[in-house]
C-alpha cells in the first residue's frame, strides 16, 4: 500500500462481472426466484439481530453471489439464527428465511459433487 500526502491508496475493488463465476448465484435464482425481486433497500440488515455482531446481512449476500464470492456469502449465512426478522420486514415480500436455507442447501450438493 503507498502513501502519499498522507493518503492511502486502496487496491481497486473494480470486479470485472465478465470472468465473475455466478453459479450459485444462478442456481439460487432458478430455485428462489424472488433472489432477483431484492431492490438492496437494507431493511433486512437493519432488523438482523445477528448483523451487529457478525455482519451478516441477506442484501450482503446476495450482492456476494451476485459478484461471485462465495466464501463471503457463506461465511455470513453461517452466522444466520433463521429467526425470521428479515422476513417480516422485506418490502418486496421476499421469504429471505427460505432463501438463506437454500443458499446452504445448494451450497452443499455443489460441495459434495
Ligand atoms: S433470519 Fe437470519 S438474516 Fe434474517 S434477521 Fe434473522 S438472523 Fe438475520
Ligand atoms: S429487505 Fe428485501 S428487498 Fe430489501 S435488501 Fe433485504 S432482501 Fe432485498
Amino acid at each position: 500500500m503507498m502513501n502519499i500526502f498522507g493518503f492511502r491508496l486502496s487496491a481497486s475493488s473494480a470486479i470485472d462481472m465478465d470472468k465473475v463465476d455466478r453459479t450459485l448465484f444462478d442456481k439460487l435464482c432458478a430455485e428462489e426466484p424472488d433472489a432477483r425481486r431484492c431492490m438492496s433497500c437494507g431493511s433486512c440488515s437493519a432488523t438482523c439481530p445477528a448483523g451487529e455482531f457478525t455482519g451478516m446481512s441477506v442484501r450482503k449476500v446476495l450482492h456476494n453471489l451476485q459478484r461471485g464470492k462465495e466464501r463471503e456469502a457463506l461465511k455470513m449465512v453461517s452466522s444466520c439464527m433463521l429467526c425470521g426478522k428479515c422476513n417480516m420486514v422485506c418490502p418486496r415480500g421476499i421469504n429471505t428465511r427460505h432463501l438463506i436455507l437454500s443458499v446452504c442447501r445448494i451450497y452443499k450438493t455443489e460441495e459434495s459433487r
